[in-house]
């Protein structure tokens, strides 16, 4: 069963185009130091986090299906739950547009959802630069995992990357852009490694309820700074912007 640990009711902003309710599942195999959904990631919090029954969502699906025209689910990680495409099954059945919000872990689950047709947009996480397809250097492996804050795979990355682009669905790269973690050269080297691509946003850091607490001492980058990297990476994606 599918653990819910929030609802956000209404969003306009969360799906592109969409008036959009999102879903918070629970549970996260990543522990990106700057993230701000402790209560879904740690299990010493999640233990704390009051749940919403797979009824109440269902039953509150029904009662908006008027007013809202697409289901966001997010986490915590989605990929992490097998049971993820019944559950989506189950959304799409009340004629529900579906967004995934996704950190690219689980390309095989990814490629089973787009496969079947069950989300309509993916919203994918690139943490750090991935390093050179053939010879990922001991450098760039160690900078993925020190974003995601574990050992991560890269070649799942890679993998989703390009499930997403072929996908023939819309679809977003995004970065938080985090100083201590990312570097302007980093964004750089991320643009051009996702490249060509749609749409390729970044997001800026918010020093707030963190997962690592040292993080919340850390002063995001300007908006300028942001905006002088798009400037420079722009060239690469059909949509490129500093959110946030
Ligand atoms: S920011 Fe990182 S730790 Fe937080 S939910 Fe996303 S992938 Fe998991």
């Amino acid at each position: 069963m599918i653990e819910i640990g929030g609802l956000q009711k209404i969003t306009l902003i969360d799906f592109p185009g969409r008036v959009a309710a999102t879903v918070f599942l629970i549970g996260c195999n990543f522990r990106c130091p700057f993230c701000y959904s402790a209560e879904l990631v740690l299990p010493e919090k999640i233990k704390l986090q009051p749940r919403i029954s797979e009824k109440d969502f269902f039953d509150f699906l029904k009662k908006r299906k008027k007013l809202l025209e697409g289901m966001v689910i997010c986490g915590g990680e989605p990929t992490i739950h097998n049971e993820l495409p019944d559950f989506i099954k189950k959304i799409k059945k009340l004629s529900y547009l579906v967004k995934l919000d996704t950190n690219g872990s689980n390309p095989e689950l990814l490629k089973e959802l787009i496969n079947n047709k069950l989300i309509d947009y993916v919203a994918m996480d690139i943490k750090a630069p991935m390093g050179a397809k053939a010879q990922s250097s001991k450098f760039k492996t160690q900078s993925y995992d020190k974003a995601a804050g574990v050992k991560v795979d890269l070649n799942k990355i890679r993998k989703s990357i390009e499930i997403i682009k072929d996908s023939g669905i819309d679809y977003e790269f995004r970065t938080t852009v985090v100083p201590t973690v990312h570097t302007k050269e980093d964004i750089i080297q991320i643009a051009k490694e996702i490249s060509p691509a749609k749409k390729f946003f970044l997001q800026n850091f918010r020093a707030e309820k963190t997962i690592n607490p040292e993080f919340e001492k850390i002063k995001p980058y300007s908006k300028d700074l942001l905006l002088a990297i798009k400037e420079e990476i722009s060239k690469f994606f059909d949509v490129c912007q500093v959110r946030g």
